[in-house]
């Protein structure tokens, strides 16, 4: 594979780009792998990549039913932020904030990272008082957020009406390094990295039975034929239950879609991510100039992944308070993904009943942000039997009563 470079543009430019090879290999299936991936989107591209980077593990495939990226991951609106309030959240959501920072060099694919900041603006006391809490833990466990005031939040977003009728604006908490990526380009960047160890990411290859013996697993079936395998990663999002129903078992979640929509494009008039959880919706501007408006999920189970007018209508209505502006706008589209939701907000990253398969969901809607932390710690959970990363988000925690509670940071927000 050739390294992108603004040496390697630079030439291309002069030949008229015709010296590029292919981003990925589009491989076809082999009989037998040491660990198989099913789905490509961010979770499943980067637990692949981290298999072969941290533990030399690179007979690997990644099944997709669809196209790459097609999921939750080219469906999402790209905040990254790690201001969770419980001590596992903050370590895993931090480390994949991390991780974002040096994506680009690291797989040498530009995923346009830009820590613009992310601010929740508080408008009730109650958000106030949990927005100081989280700033508090926060700085307990070395993520870097402040509680600011006011006059601060106007000074970072300058279109914001502080004085809404039902809500005003009463602080916020910002994260100067939170801010968003190229979605697409993630899912591309660990693709064509995988792809250039060797491994195998097969497109429109759907995995439609999942085969053990003796409470062990032994490969998948697909649309592709029978794939064999010793190890196996079910990271499908909103798909998990089916494919555990699948392998034999149950999942503690549920499917819903989320929506999002974009404006019509227009001046660059915000620098930075904005969320107001309390009427709920959430915005930022696009390169392109759109700006890109964040929903809520439908109030009942679903595999439709497509918008409603209703949500567009609940979701604009929301913001024209604090943001006036928005009542000006054209939207140019919206659509839908399927999140899927655990009772504590939380991800679960496990072992399951099955020996050698192993679990990555329960991101919801809010999983975007975590693609390189749980991809790194899921490999380990994979490679090694656990991970620090992960240990707390074990399927087991369910039935012992050890929820860890993220409804306030991750029941609403994204
Ligand atoms: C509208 C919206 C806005 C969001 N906004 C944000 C945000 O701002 N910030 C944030 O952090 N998160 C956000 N999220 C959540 C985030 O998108 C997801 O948590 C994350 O993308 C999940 O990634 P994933 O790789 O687990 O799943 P996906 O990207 O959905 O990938 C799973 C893949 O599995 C494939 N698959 C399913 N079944 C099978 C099968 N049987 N065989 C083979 N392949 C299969 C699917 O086709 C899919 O490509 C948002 C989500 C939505 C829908």
């Amino acid at each position: 594979m050739k390294k992108y470079s603004v040496f390697a543009v630079a030439r291309e430019a002069m030949r008229h780009h015709t010296g590029w090879t292919r981003a990925w290999r589009d491989a076809a299936p082999k009989k037998r792998y040491d660990a198989i991936i099913i789905g490509a989107g961010g979770h499943g591209l980067a637990t692949a990549y981290y298999l072969g980077k941290n533990f030399g593990i690179t007979n690997v495939a990644i099944l997709e039913k669809g196209w790459l990226g097609g999921g939750n991951t080219g469906r999402n609106t790209t905040i990254i932020r790690s201001n969770y309030l419980q001590d596992p959240s903050a370590a895993i959501f931090e480390k994949s904030r991390s991780l974002y920072e040096t994506m680009s060099q690291d797989i040498n694919y530009n995923v346009m990272f830009s820590p613009r900041g992310v601010i929740m603006l508080a408008q009730t006391e109650h958000e106030v008082r949990g927005y100081k809490r989280t700033a508090h833990a926060n700085m307990l466990q070395g993520v870097k957020t402040e509680f600011v005031s006011p006059a601060r939040v106007k000074e970072l977003l300058p279109i914001i009406n502080l004085d809404g009728p039902r809500y005003p604006v009463l602080g916020g908490l910002w994260q100067a390094r939170g801010g968003t990526a190229r979605h697409d380009a993630v899912a591309w960047g660990y693709a064509r990295a995988c792809s250039d160890m060797g491994m195998d990411v097969i497109q429109q290859c759907e995995v439609t039975g999942i085969r053990s013996e003796g409470g062990k697993v032994t490969g998948v079936s697909t649309s592709r034929g029978d794939i064999a395998c010793d190890k196996l990663g079910i990271v499908v999002a909103g798909h998990s239950g089916q494919l555990a129903e699948m392998a034999g078992f149950r999942l503690p979640l549920e499917s819903v879609a989320l929506q999002a929509l974009v404006s019509e494009p227009i001046k660059p008039c915000m620098d930075v991510v904005v969320m107001a959880n309390t009427v709920h919706g959430y915005m930022s501007q696009s390169d392109k100039g759109e700006m890109v408006i964040g929903g809520g999920t439908d109030g009942y189970n679903n595999f439709t992944q497509r918008g409603a007018f209703q949500h567009i209508e609940e979701t604009v209505r929301a913001l024209i308070e604090t943001f006036p502006m928005v009542s000006r706008l054209k939207m140019l589209r919206q659509w839908g993904g399927i999140v899927d939701m655990t009772g504590d907000r939380s991800p679960i990253l496990s072992k399951t009943p099955v020996e050698g398969i192993f679990i990555n969901s329960g991101w919801g809607t809010g999983g975007f942000k975590a693609i390189p932390g749980s991809g790194w710690g899921m490999a380990e959970l994979m490679a090694k039997g656990h991970s620090p990363l992960t240990d707390a988000f074990g399927l087991e925690r369910f039935s012992e009563g050890r929820f860890i509670d993220e409804s306030v940071a991750a029941g609403v927000a994204h």
